[in-house]
């Protein structure tokens, strides 16, 4: 269909035709957002859906003006977008808050770089400090609250600079179930009651509920490269109740349409009516084999002929079998194996690794990792900064939302060891920070 953008508009934000791709080391263009038109108008709460990896975040970024589209045009009302834009603000899934700051100076932050004076920043503060029912923490450090506490310092944060857009980027993925509720709600009678500074919302999600519950409007990206296969206008009102029938009929329509989604089968096959089935709001726990001995046992059922009875396999490792089952649930994680009746059965893709060389394999693991929500998360984290580089603490706090304290640590130490191994992202012992490898370094070595 021919673009004809009309000249006279309301819209908030305008996007024309916006396609972006990303030039991979091997110099490899690979479009990530395919010719984009729509349109946000003001009073419009909207929810963009879409599979992980599929360019939501970076459709986010193109809207605040912080990266600029391959082709294609951001209009702000009505003008072109040139540099950031100073009336979007953006709530991040990690938050984001400075840790060396406290809950009142994170708030205050984008009101310094404003150049607003001290006192009318101090008391703009303190009244969204308020609003979001964090007083008596003002003085607080981000360290200090929970992830739910630490996510209403994100709202607030963003709202403090009075967004005309306020954007949203999976803003709940990274708390649990009630906490997640709770916000939602509050969000959104925020909105409702006229709370709020802004005049349009945009919020990026891959749960379908919460779209539902949420948005006026859904649209529904599909991947590789991302393009709008759908715009649904929600009227149901608010309160919505998730055991309505027309509620959960349009979760079925929603779910309908994106079953095309190369991923997040179980919350497709989900009843409607599960409460989160959408939201695939906890990180899963990843195994914790060692790597090595993933690559022998792979080896030794190879020798094989593909096929071997698991206690057999750990009595002539000298392995128990609860030493043994990290490393085969590693195994089938990485879809180089399955266990079946009691045997370990390589996949073609495992017998594929066993014959690759060191390069190879380490490429296999990569392709299997980034499907991973935990390295997403932190690859996530490390692409939002502008250095590449995050502190492990940081991780660690997202990582005790979803695990008691000790499986934290396993988690993350767990996810560096296979993320340093797969060169995903390597890790500082000295300075206890995860960064990205150089463009560079990747380049010379997929050589
Ligand atoms: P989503 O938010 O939907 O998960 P993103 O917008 O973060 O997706 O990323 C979409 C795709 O673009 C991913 O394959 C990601 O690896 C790639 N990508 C994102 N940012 C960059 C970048 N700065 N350089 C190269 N590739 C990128
Ligand atoms: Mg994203």
């Amino acid at each position: 269909m021919a673009l004809k953008p009309k000249p006279r508009t309301n819209a908030l934000v305008r996007l024309l035709g916006v396609s972006k791709s990303y030039t991979q080391p091997d110099g490899y263009d690979i479009p990530v957002l395919d010719d984009i038109t729509l349109d946000i108008e003001p009073g419009q709460f909207v929810a963009i859906l879409g599979p992980s990896g599929s360019g939501k975040s970076t459709l986010l970024r193109i809207i605040t003006g912080l990266v600029s589209p391959s082709y294609g045009t951001v209009l702000y009302r009505g003008r072109p977008l040139d540099g950031p834009n100073p009336h979007a603000a953006m709530v991040f899934q990690s938050f984001a808050l400075y840790p060396w700051l406290t809950v009142q100076q994170n708030v205050e932050m984008g009101l310094m770089a404003k150049g607003m004076p001290l006192k009318e920043r101090h008391e703009r503060a303190r009244r969204l400090i308020d609003l979001i029912g964090l007083n008596g923490y003002e003085d607080g450090f981000p360290k200090e609250l929970s992830g739910g506490m630490r996510q209403r310092v994100g709202f607030a944060r963003a709202l403090a600079v009075d967004p005309e857009l306020l954007l949203m980027d999976e803003p709940f993925s990274a708390l649990d179930f009630l906490t997640a509720e709770n916000l939602r709600s509050e969000l959104l009678d925020w909105w409702l009651d006229h709370q709020l500074p802004t005049e349009a919302i945009l919020m990026v999600t891959h749960g379908i509920e919460e779209a539902v519950f949420m948005a006026d409007r859904i649209i529904i990206l599909s991947k590789n490269p991302a393009r709008v296969v759908a715009d649904l206008s929600v009227t149901l009102p608010h309160p919505r109740n998730r055991k309505a029938s027309e509620f959960i009929g349009l979760v079925d329509q929603v779910y309908k349409i994106v079953t095309g989604w190369d991923e997040a089968p179980t919350a497709a096959a989900a009843p409607a009516d599960a409460p989160a089935a959408g939201e695939a709001a906890r990180l899963k726990p990843i195994p914790t084999g060692h790597l090595s001995m993933l690559t022998g046992l792979l080896e030794l059922v190879a020798d094989r002929g593909g096929r071997d009875d698991l206690y057999h396999l750990g009595s002539e490792l000298l392995l128990e079998v609860d030493d043994l089952l990290p490393v085969t649930d590693t195994a089938e994680l990485f879809h180089l194996a399955k266990v079946e009746e009691g045997d370990l059965i390589l996949t073609p893709d495992g017998l594929k690794f066993c014959e690759a060389d060191a390069a190879v394999k380490k490429a296999m693991i990569r392709d299997e990792l980034v499907q991973i929500p935990i390295f997403r998360l932190i690859e996530r984290v490390l692409r939002s900064k502008a250095n590449g580089t995050m502190g492990r603490e940081f991780f660690i706090d997202i990582l005790e939302e979803h695990f008691s304290a000790e499986e934290a640590e396993v988690q993350l130490a767990t996810a560096i060891y296979w993320g340093r191994y797969a060169d995903l992202f390597h890790y500082d012992t000295d300075a206890e920070t995860l960064y990205l490898p150089d463009e560079e370094d990747a380049d010379s070595e997929a050589r």
